[in-house]
């Protein structure tokens, strides 16, 4: 079943998951997630290329492009 970007007006599938946390000022970008989970958002791969983290925070990356690559592929 396929999921869309959360952002709002935006129709894309959804390719990156993100996921804060809050104890570390943590913004992290994964693969999809199998199943949608409450604290996390789901993101088209162009809102994901957009994404700064609030001021303070550290973003990681945490797909490996050669998979994203494939996955975004697959996708179109
Ligand atoms: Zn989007």
């Amino acid at each position: 079943m396929a999921r869309h970007c959360s952002r709002t007006g935006c129709t894309e599938n959804a390719t990156v998951t993100l996921t804060f946390q809050y104890a570390s000022s943590l913004v992290w970008l994964d693969q999809l997630s199998g199943s949608r989970e409450p604290h996390a958002y789901d993101l088209c791969d162009r809102h994901a290329s957009r994404i700064t983290p609030p001021t303070g925070w550290r973003l990681e990356d945490r797909r490996r492009p050669l998979t994203a690559l494939t996955y975004g592929r697959l996708a179109g």
